[in-house]
């Protein structure tokens, strides 16, 4: 008999998990099997340097609903999450960590949440978070500056376990170290985004491949290119233009008044005076040039950055709209 195709795909990013995959699959398998839905359960094995792939290689062997993708080097978590999405068969796609910290058990509710209120997206939220305080105190913080300064409000962006609906995961574009920006993203192709409260435990074995010091100034950074494309993306005209035309007129304004200072002393004094009123050797005239000069550069970048917005989305005819549903014939 022809196994149902899944509808459900759990995709897990592996870097050197070997002493996690056994005790995941099974308590991953105990809590689908409750489902009662058809699954698919898909391991990303993210270039690992231990066993992972032997461990992989066995569970596959062992059950049809394991697929494992293998990396030929470490791409990173974003990129296997990537992976995983383009592979996934499933309506919903779930992701987690291959390290045991995310519960199995939390699936249904994510679930129940995703189809309740019609979202595309919806994220756990580790209410009791288990690692240090540094850690939380950064992620807390992070998470807030990335609402604000995004206005979608979600607490925890670090949690790996989420669900997705598969047009919305495969429409994502994900690239750099992003993963930590998935809430983004999906607004960025127009998804409904939502969260849940989910247990966090401890990673069962091995460290985590990330340091709280080292990822925070890499974290701002991803935040500044998430927020050009959730803002600016489609009209860099706008944001660099506005730029120019403020520096531009910063510029212009400074050096007239110098011109004009330089004029009224001719005016008043004759030649002698407006030879004696020196504007040459004056700080104000390094910056009304500096405006100036940044303000065209603002103005020039914001002219290249529309043209390679339309290189980007005519030489792939990809549409500047996402569309939910079409109704109607041809729907
Ligand atoms: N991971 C990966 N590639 C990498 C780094 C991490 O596939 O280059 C996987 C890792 O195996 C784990 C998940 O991504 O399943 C999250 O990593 P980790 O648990 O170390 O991060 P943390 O939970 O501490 O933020
Ligand atoms: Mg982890």
């Amino acid at each position: 008999m022809q196994p149902s195709p899944p509808t459900l795909s759990i995709v897990i990013p592996v870097y050197n998990e070997a002493p996690n995959l056994e005790p995941l699959h099974a308590e991953l398998t105990a809590a689908l099997k409750a489902l009662g839905q058809p699954y698919e359960i898909l391991f990303v094995d993210d270039g690992s340097g231990d066993s992972s792939f032997e461990v992989l290689k066995r569970l596959s062997a062992a059950d049809a609903h394991v697929r494992v993708i293998r990396f030929r080097r470490n791409f990173g978590q974003t990129a296997a999450f990537a992976a995983g999405f383009d592979y996934a068969q499933g309506e919903i796609i779930i992701t987690m960590d291959a390290d045991g910290q995310n519960d199995p058990a939390d699936i249904p509710a994510l679930l129940h949440k995703m189809r309740a209120g019609e979202y595309d997206v919806v994220t756990g939220w580790r209410v009791e978070r288990k690692e240090n305080f540094a850690r939380r105190f950064l992620s807390k913080t992070a998470n807030r500056l990335i609402s604000n300064s995004t206005q979608i409000t979600v607490h925890d962006r670090g949690c790996s376990l989420k669900a997705f609906r598969s047009e919305v995961a495969k429409q994502m574009r994900l690239y750099g170290q992003l993963h930590r920006f998935l809430p983004e993203l999906a607004a960025i192709v127009g998804a409904r985004v939502a969260e849940v409260p989910v247990n966090d435990r401890a990673r069962r074995a091995g460290k985590s491949k990330y340091g709280a010091i080292s990822r925070t100034p890499r974290v701002f950074l991803d935040l500044m290119t998430v927020f050009f494309m959730l803002t600016f993306f489609t009209s860099p005209m706008r944001l660099f233009g506005g730029a120019g035309l403020i520096s531009t007129g910063l510029g212009l304004l400074t050096g007239g008044y110098l011109a004009l200072a330089k004029i009224y002393h001719g005016l008043t004094g004759g030649w002698a005076g407006f030879q004696a009123y020196q504007i040459g050797n004056r700080p104000m005239l390094l910056l009304a040039v500096l405006l100036v000069i940044v303000g065209i550069q603002f103005l020039m970048m914001g002219l290249i950055g529309e043209m390679l917005v339309r290189v980007y989305y005519e030489s792939q005819h990809k549409p500047i709209y996402t569309v939910r549903e079409v109704l109607g014939p041809g729907g």
